[in-house]
């Protein structure tokens, strides 16, 4: 399992990819995850401003 991205919601405000303690995440149009690097943390899931992360 990795993070789900909601790619309508989200705004690409950047403050997933500072939270993540693995660097998981990179913002390209919208966020985006390396399923070989997540671990399912969740500290993305909780700074997301819109609610765009689900584990
Ligand atoms: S924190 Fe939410 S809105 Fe911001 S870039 Fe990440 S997924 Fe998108």
């Amino acid at each position: 399992m990795v993070v789900k991205i909601d790619e309508d919601a989200c705004i690409a405000c950047g403050l997933c990819e500072e939270a993540c303690p693995v660097d998981a995440l990179t913002i390209e149009d919208v966020a985006k995850v390396d399923a070989d690097i997540c671990e399912d943390i969740g500290d993305c899931v909780d700074v997301c401003p819109v609610d765009a992360l689900s584990l």
